[in-house]
């Protein structure tokens, strides 16, 4: 990714796209970098921003932007006041999405080498990356980071493309009809590959076939289709030139078996063009066999001997697909993305260090970059060009080429090894401690160790958290809102159980408009961590009223008796209109002033000016039971007549609030102004209303620590209760009551997963062991265990309810979050 190398000058920017109108305040203007994420600003002197209009309208950005420099945009008829922002440009559009896929598709055009496109249902990225492995050797590659696959990802990928490559791998993600055609025509791929196609239909399509259809799109007006017709199921291919085929059935490349070998390896064996060849792939799980397979097709394709691709495959390296970021040493937090270094995916981990933020201390470890060693000085030297933009102040680098190179670096603290092994003899003098450190080597600088070492021992169980899913869910449940209504997220009890920063975190990254909390400790500790959103605290005690004031937090009052305590308070602080929420009791009876207690309650507002009243709400005791529909609609009247004759007597607008995630749901009418997301974030909780595609956010995992063979008549564990009828194998798991694995999964009542295989509990659940029955299977010591994934079915097996499952799994349990 080279800066220079995709200078456009203002004026050339507005003839590659369809304008409405132009307004140039600064002809001189240049753009190398595409915008489109005010809170993602990379370079603000070469950007250009578009205001896309998603759920959120980008043009409502445009401020946020223009103050942190931005000077050149795109935006759509009648939405900006140009003469608001003196010296900065703007290209007027008929839709600014089309307009971002049209420049990315007439930069495109001066890329003349060929462009390798990819779909499918899985292995895209894998796909994507072998590739890159098995053919660097000849070419150059651009490709897609990460899995940048969608309507707007394809188009920041191609934007990469320069004279720097002579091939480019592109992947493309859809997920609705009509979406390949776009891409298609943004990406025109030389050749084009589909890896599968999952048996499900997806949201959004009517029918596999139709999903189908649409994926292979992609192929049209290809010069080199590659494909398992296997997958087809008869949908038609568009015209292309030569198809190369794989699969079991008379293909082009046609797979006959395959035989597992020691080490974790697999030989494959096929026909091609009537001669029988084989492949060893370093790997044996199905997936990697198919994507293998898929890989040799492209190279046969491509015209390769065999003998390079047996040669090459050999080698092929396991592709670490997840940006991990993991509990350190001495409160760090380690984000790992070794298994690539280059400058784009650089960016993106930058991007991605600064959104964590839970330390004010960032580190890079970066390893020199492969291929750099043509044009060293210039690579380096746009290395330290975004270090200067981002906020890292620790820079350690390893390798020669960096090493040469400090002169760059004097900006920030750098410390310099020239190899790995130099790195790990000096580690114990080197000091760590309450960093967010982000590893990036390549991969014959083995990072593995040094992440091994900065990352605490850790009791082999753990709860990973799928940023990436709760996010999805988040707009799951927007997508269901207007824009004019606010949105609450519930992050008490440890944000049911999955961590209150992290998801804090996202949800101030992703602008939500408020979070509550159940204790005023719950919300010191998040502004602690730099959350600066408003906080409610929902049982804010007189004893914590200085915390509470001195964090801003926002006590919900529900009594009188605390109203008059807290309004004490600030009066002995001299402090007026402090924002309250009032919870009002329509029919949950627990906490809230009656309905009878209107009058005096605002006889009480109206005489203290101590106080202002932000918002009133109430809470819906039966918003997901369809039998308990009219005491719902009951519910919300009530609400609604008080909170009217409250704001009425106020005389200021008061922000109204019911509906929690079944409400969200199932009663638009519950909206008002604002609504309370809890459970749905986790994606537990579709109850029906409209249909929502949630997914799961949180897994529990643990190891088999022991297996043994227990012959019939013998019993497992405690009591004695685990009688065995046939002789059997009993695995022993690293998870037990004391880790909120509840004593009632005991005795065959759980179940966990071990690959794909369910197996139920044996004997009573220990303290910190649980016993499973895994009589025929391969277990070994160490497999990883899923104690569960699908919550829901399980808290029904015991007789609770999701909640209390999730928010039971015990602190010492390690968090891992991940975006997945
Ligand atoms: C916990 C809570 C919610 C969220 O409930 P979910 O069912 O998890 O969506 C909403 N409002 C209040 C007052 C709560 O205590």
């Amino acid at each position: 990714m080279d800066t220079d190398e995709r200078l456009y000058t203002i004026r050339q920017i507005s003839a590659m796209i369809p304008t409405v109108s132009i307004s140039i305040a600064d002809d001189t203007a240049t753009v190398a970098t595409l915008l489109y994420d005010s809170r993602k600003l990379s370079d603000t002197v070469h950007g250009l921003f578009f205001a896309l209009e998603g759920r959120r309208d980008g043009h409502a950005y445009i401020r946020d932007a223009y103050a942190q420099g931005v000077r050149n945009f795109v935006v759509t008829h009648g939405k900006v006041e140009s003469s608001a922002f003196p010296g900065a440009n703007f290209l007027v559009v008929p839709d600014t999405l089309e307009a971002l896929q049209t420049l990315a598709s007439r930069h495109r055009d001066r890329f003349t080498h060929p462009v390798i496109g990819i779909t499918g249902s899985n292995g895209k990225t894998v796909v994507k990356e072998w590739l890159v492995q098995l053919l660097s050797p000849e070419y150059r590659i651009a490709r897609s980071p990460k899995s940048y696959n969608s309507q707007i990802g394809v188009a920041l990928s191609l934007w990469q493309l320069g004279p720097a490559a002579d091939l480019a791998i592109i992947e493309a993600g859809i997920s609705r009809p009509g979406e390949m055609a776009v891409l298609q025509r943004m990406i025109r791929p030389d050749i084009a590959v589909l890896t599968n196609i999952g048996p499900a239909h997806e949201e959004g399509f009517s029918s596999l076939d139709e999903k189908i259809a649409e994926k292979l799109r992609l192929f049209e007006g290809a010069e080199t289709a590659v494909f398992s017709p296997g997958y087809l199921r008869g949908v038609p291919v568009p015209p292309t030139g030569k198809q190369i085929t794989w699969g079991t059935e008379g293909e082009t490349l046609q797979v006959i078996n395959h035989q597992l070998l020691a080490g974790n390896r697999c030989r494959i064996y096929a026909r091609y063009r009537g001669e029988e060849i084989t492949v060893v792939i370093p790997f044996a799980d199905a997936a990697a066999r198919e994507n293998a397979v898929c890989c040799w097709a492209v190279m046969l394709a491509m015209g390769y001997e065999q003998a390079t691709i047996s040669e090459r495959i050999a080698l092929l390296q396991p592709i670490e697909m997840r940006l991990e970021m993991k509990k350190g040493i001495n409160q760090c937090t380690v984000v790992d993305d070794s298994y690539s270094n280059d400058l784009s995916s650089l960016a993106i981990a930058l991007d991605f260090l600064q959104q964590q933020r839970q330390h004010t201390k960032l580190t890079l470890v970066l390893s020199d970059i492969p291929g750099a060693s043509d044009d060293e000085d210039k690579v380096y030297e746009n290395v330290s060009n975004l270090l200067k933009e981002s906020q890292v102040n620790r820079l350690i680098t390893i390798g020669p080429g960096l090493q040469k190179h400090t002169s760059q670096f004097t900006f920030l603290t750098h410390e310099a090894f020239p190899d790995t092994a130099s790195f790990l003899a000096a580690f114990p003098s080197l000091t760590f401690q309450d960093e967010a450190i982000l590893l990036k080597g390549a991969r014959k600088y083995a990072f593995e160790r040094i992440s091994r070492l900065l990352t605490a021992k850790s009791h082999d169980t753990v709860l990973e958290i799928n940023l990436n899913a709760v996010e999805h869910n988040l707009n799951q449940y927007k997508s269901l809102l207007p824009p004019s209504v606010k949105l609450m997220v519930m992050v008490k009890a440890f944000s049911y159980g999955s961590g209150s920063f992290e998801v804090a975190n996202l949800l101030q990254f992703n602008k939500v408009d408020y979070l509550a909390v159940a204790y005023v400790d719950e919300g010191v500790e998040l502004r602690k961590a730099g959350i600066q959103l408003p906080i409610m605290v929902m049982s804010p005690r007189p004893a914590s009223f200085d915390a509470l004031l001195a964090h801003r937090l926002e006590p919900e009052i529900y009594s009188f008796a605390i109203l008059t305590d807290f309004i004490g308070a600030l009066t002995e602080k001299g402090q007026s209109a402090y924002p309250i929420h009032l919870k009002l009791d329509t029919g949950m009876h627990r906490l809230g002033f009656s309905i009878s207690d209107i009058d005096l309650l605002i006889n009480y507002l109206k005489n203290t000016a101590a106080v202002k009243v932000r918002s009133i709400f109430s809470h819906l005791a039966a918003a997901g039971a369809p039998e308990h529909d009219a005491f719902t609609e009951n519910q919300l009247h009530e609400f609604s007549k008080f909170a009217t004759r409250l704001t009425t007597a106020l005389g200021y607008p008061v922000i109204r609030h019911i509906a929690n995630t079944a409400g969200i749901q199932r009663w638009p009418q519950a909206h008002f102004d604002m609504v309370r997301l809890g459970i749905g974030l986790y994606g537990i909780g579709n109850e029906g209303g409209q249909s929502l595609s949630l997914q799961p956010a949180s897994s529990l995992k643990t190891t088999v620590i022991q297996t043994r063979q227990v012959p019939a008549g013998e019993s497992v564990g405690y009591g004695r209760n685990g009688m065995l009828t046939k002789d059997s194998t009993i695995a022993t798991v690293s998870i037990g009551y004391a880790d909120g694995y509840d004593r009632r999964f005991g005795n065959g009542v759980g179940q966990m997963r071990i690959g794909n295989t369910t197996v139920p509990t044996v004997g009573d659940i220990c303290m910190d062991m649980t016993m499973l029955d895994i009589s025929g299977l391969e277990v070994r010591e160490g497999d990883e265990v899923i104690v569960f994934g699908d919550v829901e079915k399980l808290a029904g097996t015991i007789g609770t309810i999701p909640y209390e499952l999730l928010t039971g799994i015990s602190q010492r349990v390690k968090r891992v979050y991940y975006y997945g």
